[in-house]
């Protein structure tokens, strides 16, 4: 938990507070706005959360700081937060929470399938989590999107017997062992209503993962950027080449789907038909950066 002696002379006065710890990862920012905004290089509190949804938001948030850096003096209800995670985003995925300070607070999804839940790359093997994930039917199939963001994968892959899944580009000491290497640039069919598509640029073993034509698991290839207002990619977190970064994007811009739901940045709702020209558009952006 923060540590009340370091709240950052930031916060507006009341019972939520971040401290100096934080790392600026943006978790608290796009999971609960109406409270968490920037000020200098790390989150505060700009607004006491409200009754209800409000609170409801901060307390998941305070869960989901990868660095503990989010306090409460006790007027936070942190048991119905834990509830609330993962926290649906539509009727087949959900936001699991309990980001990661190894990922450096990246964000990982639960899809639900008929065909076995797949967990999108690492949250923390956290206790609470790990009951949720048992109850909403457990994970069948891991996928990590690139190297940065596989934080805990073993031990969800021990507990839950997934097979995972991650591009020889990026495999390291850590993930030598994972079961299901893609090679190459070519996308690979994972199942009838998965897609993988090697996406190189943000690293060299980039991967954006599809499901049905609507969900599309982004990684740190792209994202929506609230200040922007379009889908962007990250110009200075580009750990491999960026002109390939931008030939993926092209390519990626020949697929169609609704959601783009990242491990950083914000996700977004595209209306249907619209992935291409916005794809194109994030694409035109791009070259200018
Ligand atoms: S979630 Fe935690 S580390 Fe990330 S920006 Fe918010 S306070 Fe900082």
């Amino acid at each position: 938990m923060a540590d009340p002696h370091r709240r950052r002379p930031e916060n507006v006065a009341g019972d939520v507070f971040v401290d100096e710890t934080c790392i600026d990862c943006d978790t608290c920012r796009w999971m609960a706005p109406e409270t968490f905004d920037r000020a200098g290089e790390m989150s505060r509190v700009h607004h006491q959360p409200d009754e209800g949804e409000a609170r409801l938001r901060a307390g998941m948030a305070v869960l989901s700081c990868p660095t503990a850096s989010i306090g409460t003096t006790g007027g936070l209800d942190l048991r119905a937060a834990a509830a609330s995670l993962p926290h649906p985003v539509d009727a087949q995925v959900l936001h699991c929470g309990y980001h990661h300070e190894a990922s450096f607070g990246a964000a990982s999804w639960l899809l639900l399938r008929d065909d076995g839940n797949v967990l999108v790359d690492s949250p923390r093997f956290a206790r609470p989590l790990v009951e949720r994930l048992e109850a909403l039917g457990g994970v069948s199939l891991m996928l990590l999107t690139h190297q940065d963001d596989v934080a805990d994968h073993a031990k969800f892959a021990r507990h839950f017997g997934c097979e995972r899944v991650l591009h020889a580009d990026d495999t390291g000491p850590a993930t030598r062992d994972v079961e299901h290497v893609l090679r190459g640039d070519e996308p690979t069919s994972l199942a009838h209503d998965l897609l993988a598509v090697p996406v190189p640029g943000h690293t060299r073993g980039s991967v954006c993962f599809l499901h049905d034509g609507t969900h599309l698991f982004t990684g740190d290839h792209l994202a929506y950027s609230a200040r922007l207002r379009h889908l962007y990619a990250f110009r200075t977190a580009c750990w491999y080449d960026w002109d390939a970064q931008i030939r993926s994007m092209e390519r990626l811009g020949e697929y169609d789907f609704e959601w783009v739901l990242p491990g950083h940045g914000w996700k977004t709702h595209l209306a249907p038909g619209t992935s291409r020209p916005e794809i194109a558009r994030c694409v035109a952006w791009m070259k200018d950066a």
